[in-house]
């Protein structure tokens, strides 16, 4: 377990939170893009936060700020192996597992034991603890979908053995386990099929294409259309759709049904290029390269569920959202430039 000091004045701010809620939340792959920003809500509200991460894909400096907060527990584990807490965890929200195809495409055997073992794990941990449960699914389980929008009743188009299986699979069987269990021990699970988010805390290397494309556009580097950019995607941004999750787990009933959680405003690649150039001011110049296998061709949400069940729809549009993404972007990388600069001879 690492607890270091950090003093800032957004701990500060943390502590003085502290006193709304003493309960304790687990956030299972809470260094990376979504639970990092995960956890920095739970510490404003007042929770003790758990935070459980393997660093393979989470990073240390989305987290660091917290570290100094007594109410903030860093524990460097893989859930694909078993772990327990001494006392109480209230939630537990089950967001461990690189999203960004290369990333999780590197190690397929390990993405598929992530998203498999550390569901049994959380669940496993759900049950003794008698803490609700959520699982961060995804889109990913409808596959290369043959119907638009997709609603949550639609099963899917989804290959068993190409490279996207492993995920795509291992993200199916996390959302069986979770309805076993429900069924099996009555756990109090919440499950959202997550739809493309993007905004602050994405790994400017993560290699999904909301980062590629701004990170190219800020350096006036080539923007990489993978084929011809007519495939299509609807980009949620970050604090839409952790407001939708939250919406989610506040339910006093239980909801074992997944729900989708996106933003239905679907774009072409071409056309997300096209708004990052601008919302940049680039001179980067749009290149085409191979289209990954089984690349789905389009998604869009149907959301209707979320709208009646949690009163929930997104507010960020995609350009305003890229405005409040941009400036991370540019943050990061003069960090990592004058990071470079030290390490020159
Ligand atoms: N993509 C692209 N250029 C890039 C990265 C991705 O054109 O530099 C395309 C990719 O082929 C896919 C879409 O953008 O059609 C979304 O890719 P991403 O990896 O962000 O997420 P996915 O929805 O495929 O999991």
């Amino acid at each position: 377990m690492i607890v270091s000091k950090v003093s800032t004045s957004k701990v500060l701010k943390l502590s003085v939170h502290k006193k709304k809620s003493n309960k304790t939340v687990l956030i299972t792959g809470g260094a990376g893009f979504l639970g990092s920003q995960l956890c920095e809500r739970k510490l404003k509200k007042g929770y003790n936060v758990i935070c459980l991460d393997s660093l393979l894909s989470g990073r240390m400096s989305n987290i660091a700020e917290f570290l100094g907060n007594k109410s903030f527990k860093f524990v460097k584990h893989d859930v694909i192996e078993p772990y327990s807490f001494d006392g109480p965890v209230d939630e537990i929200y089950n967001m461990a597992c690189a999203a960004s195809p290369p990333k999780y495409q590197k190690y397929p055997i390990h993405t598929l034991k992530t998203n498999v073992m550390g569901a049994m794990n959380a669940l496993e941990l759900a049950r003794k603890k008698g803490a609700r449960i959520f699982q961060a699914s995804t889109s990913e389980i409808y596959g290369d979908p043959l119907i638009s929008p997709q609603s949550e009743d639609y099963n899917g188009n989804v290959n068993t053995h190409g490279p996207r299986s492993c995920y795509d699979e291992g993200k199916r069987a996390a959302e069986t386990l979770f309805h076993d269990y429900h069924n099996a021990y009555g756990v109090d699970i919440r499950v959202a099929r997550i739809f493309n988010t993007y905004g602050p805390n994405m790994d400017p290397e993560d290699g999904r294409v909301v980062s590629n494309f701004i990170v190219q556009a800020l350096q006036n580097n080539d923007i990489t259309i993978y084929g011809n950019g007519n495939q299509t995607r609807s980009f949620c941004y970050v604090d839409d759709l952790l407001n939708g999750i939250e919406a989610l787990m506040a339910l006093s009933e239980a909801n074992p049904s997944p729900v989708n959680i996106g933003n239905p405003v679907e774009f072409t690649m071409r056309e997300l290029a096209q708004k990052v150039l601008i919302e940049t001011g680039s001179r980067s110049k749009i290149i085409h390269m191979d289209l990954p296998v089984d690349d789905p061709k389009q998604r869009k949400p149907d959301i209707s569920l979320a709208k009646s069940l949690l009163g929930w729809s997104p507010e960020v549009s995609l350009q305003q959202g890229l405005k409040k993404t941009i400036p991370y972007f540019a943050s990061e990388i003069s960090n990592q430039l004058q990071k470079d600069a030290l390490t020159l001879p």
